[in-house]
């Protein structure tokens, strides 16, 4: 079986995985304003989460 030549340091090990979470976070589109959201979060733009509005929203962003 193929071995690698060198021990993987916890050092490069940690600073490979940094690497991988500084990578955008995942978002998903909101589907009752369209905004990119974080998943499983209510949506900052319209307050919905679920099909229902669960958090008021100031007016100014509405519109
Ligand atoms: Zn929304």
């Amino acid at each position: 079986m193929a071995q690698p030549k060198k021990k993987t340091t916890k050092s490069r090990k940690r600073m490979g995985q940094w690497k991988e979470k500084i990578d955008a976070p995942n978002l998903v589109e909101c589907p009752h304003c369209h905004n990119l959201v974080l998943p499983h979060h209510v949506c900052p733009y319209c307050g919905y989460y679920d099909g229902k509005e669960v958090v008021a929203v100031e007016k100014s962003k509405k519109a």
